[in-house]
């Protein structure tokens, strides 16, 4: 009797676990919200699973020069909520969850969340970005936390009055560098070249502030230290030559991988493992569509993963309405 109780409830569980919605956005960065914002205006209630970092890169940014609209700069957090805001504004659901699995083979897509939430999705956009690339150096795990750092606007901080380097030639590295001289009494780029890779006006600030250095020609090939960072070992990449530098805080910013492996073998990625759209953020697969640093290894900027985000949900609505026939409420 007893037995069959439980039997009984089982469908009832998992039908509270299970969701139909018409679009669900994976990601809750620009590409995320603008979609949001573009399919709740088209009166698709969308959903966003927030992933893991909610906001996305911009959450973690200090200030963003670059986006239109706010000529003096705006705080990434502050951009983020603006978003937010006027994404919710309109009718979008945000779940603070993340996609762990998706079953893209048929229409309604499925995808399972940390939450044990299974969704139906009749349309995905999938906006899960790009993460910090590592090392893989001796010492980088270990001391993670403990004097390595991925994010100078959250840790800075920690670092006052401190000796610290950046490994990085690109915008972030300078971008992040100029950021910590606030709080550093010295920050010094280690670049495994002799030119940079960072845009001009980034390369003008960073040249002339006085607590920035350089170390050209040089990677980090161990990260050394008694609990906690004490010194790196560097090697010369032109002459091979090895020495070890002081310091008492590393920060890693060699560039991004995207959020990919959970559509492995189901979406076509190129050899990066970024995701392949056509110009109307069409994945190979029907229905699923892509936006952002998920599918963008080029451009990378606030604005063109807000306009991507757009496009993607444009693209959303015509096919609910030509493919599916959706009738609007
Ligand atoms: P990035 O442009 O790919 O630069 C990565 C840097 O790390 C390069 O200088 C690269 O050296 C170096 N690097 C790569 N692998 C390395 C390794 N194993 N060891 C040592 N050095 C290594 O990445 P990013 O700076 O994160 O920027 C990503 C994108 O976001 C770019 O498109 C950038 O323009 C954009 N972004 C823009 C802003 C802004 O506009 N304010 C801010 C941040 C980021 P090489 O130069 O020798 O390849």
């Amino acid at each position: 009797m007893s037995m069959d109780l439980s039997l009984a409830n089982l469908p009832r569980t998992k039908l509270e676990k299970e969701e139909k919605v018409k679009v669900l956005i994976l990601g809750s960065g620009p590409a995320g919200l603008s979609a949001a914002l573009y399919v709740a205006r088209a009166n698709l209630s969308p959903v966003v699973l927030s992933g893991i970092e909610f906001g996305g890169q911009i959450s973690s940014t200090y200030a963003i020069e670059n986006y239109p609209g706010f000529p003096e700069g705006i705080g990434g957090m502050e951009l983020f909520e603006l978003f937010k805001k006027q994404a919710e504004r309109f009718g979008t659901r945000i779940e603070m969850d993340i996609a762990k699995e998706t079953n893209l083979s048929n229409r309604p897509f499925r995808v399972k969340t940390q939450n044990g939430k299974l969704f139906l999705a009749e349309s995905l956009i999938i906006t899960t970005g790009a993460r910090t690339i590592k090392m893989n150096i001796p010492g980088e795990r270990e001391f993670t936390g403990r004097g390595i750092s991925y994010c100078g606007t959250c840790d800075g901080w920690f670092f006052r009055e401190k000796d610290v380097i950046v490994v990085g030639g690109g915008d972030s590295a300078l971008e992040e560098g100029i950021f910590l001289t606030r709080y550093a009494n010295s920050v010094t780029i280690v670049h495994r070249r002799d030119q940079l890779r960072a845009g001009p006006i980034l390369q003008e600030r960073a040249r002339s502030n006085p607590k920035i250095h350089f170390l050209w020609n040089k990677i980090v090939t161990e990260i050394l230290g008694d609990g906690s960072v004490e010194q790196v070992r560097l090697q010369d990449t032109l002459t091979g030559e090895e020495m070890e530098h002081k310091t008492d805080g590393v920060f890693i910013f060699i560039g991004h991988t995207p959020n990919t492996d959970m559509f492995k073998g189901q979406l076509e990625m190129d050899d990066l493992g970024y995701l392949v759209i056509d110009r109307l953020m069409r994945t190979s697969i029907s229905g699923v569509f892509a936006a952002g640093e998920v599918a963008d290894p080029h451009f990378r900027q606030v604005i063109t993963s807000a306009g991507m985000g757009a496009a993607a949900a444009m693209q959303v609505g015509h096919f609910l309405d030509e493919v599916v026939g959706y009738t609007r409420e």
